[in-house]
């Protein structure tokens, strides 16, 4: 490390030691969250650190009439790094502003076709990660994720880790030691396999939402992956393997379960 960076190491450790956050705010902002319950109390403690560590590094901001009270602050900065948690925070290096509105937001796009004709396209979204930041969220999905297998934050995050190799195309940079070949089989298969479920109506291990395109596969495989594992497992397990080899995490291994699991 060089030394600014070291000197920028201990001023981000200074301030950290004068953040106090009681027990209750914690808990007000993640005790009712699944997905930290699960993990084991070191695993809690480590999440928590690394929530405070983001706080630091990255700016929060609310747009519009949007309050954020620290307790959102720590909810938002919570579900954030958990895809990180065992990767390290350096892989949000690519991005520096979250903005949170209260509810779904419009989006404008323009694009262009194969003629040279720009088209202009509105949408309601929920969240949304541009390539070097910022990242979007709707408050109102924030408050949602959680259940039914969604999470807007998680979703939006794992974007930004497949953008750090080639754009958003659901090939983030793996590993050295896993295998890019049985990895895009393997996703491969799954989204044949979605396909085919959706369309003959049968019940799918992930929203639909993901056939949208391979990087909506993968934000949504990992929004998945944390919220509800068992049916992904049971429905793709070698992608799932993948999964816990990228994130370094396996979400339905008894070691992660915290003691107040449900
Ligand atoms: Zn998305």
């Amino acid at each position: 490390m060089s030394l600014f960076g070291k000197l920028s190491a201990w001023r981000e450790s200074r301030r950290l030691e004068q953040l106090e956050v009681s027990e209750a705010l914690w808990s007000e902002a993640l005790g009712d969250w699944g997905v930290y319950r699960r993990y084991a109390p070191q695993s809690q403690e480590k999440l928590r650190e690394m929530a405070l560590r983001l706080l630091l590094r990255k700016h929060l901001v609310a747009a519009g009439d949007l309050h954020l009270s620290d307790a959102m602050r720590l909810r938002i900065a919570g579900m954030a790094v958990v895809p990180v948690l065992e990767l390290g925070l350096d892989w949000y290096d690519g991005w520096q502003t979250l903005i949170i509105y209260d509810g779904p937001f419009v989006a404008e796009h323009s694009w262009e076709d194969e003629y040279g004709i720009v088209h202009e396209e509105t949408s309601e979204r929920s969240g949304e990660a541009w390539y070097r930041g910022p990242v979007i969220l709707s408050w109102e999905d924030v408050l949602a994720s959680g259940l039914d297998g969604f999470n807007v934050v998680i979703h939006e995050l794992s974007h930004t880790l497949d953008m750090r190799r080639e754009g958003a195309n659901g090939a983030p940079p793996l590993h050295a030691g896993m295998d890019p070949a049985a990895w895009k089989r393997d996703m491969q298969g799954a989204w044949d396999d979605l396909g085919r479920r959706a369309e003959s109506g049968a019940s799918l291990p992930v929203d639909e939402y993901a056939l949208e395109d391979p990087a909506e596969f993968f934000a949504v495989l990992s929004e998945t992956f944390f919220e509800a594992p068992r049916p992904l497992a049971a429905a793709w397990p070698a992608v799932y393997q993948h999964l816990v080899a990228f994130y370094r995490q396996d979400p339905l291994m008894p070691a992660e379960r915290g003691v107040s699991a449900p």
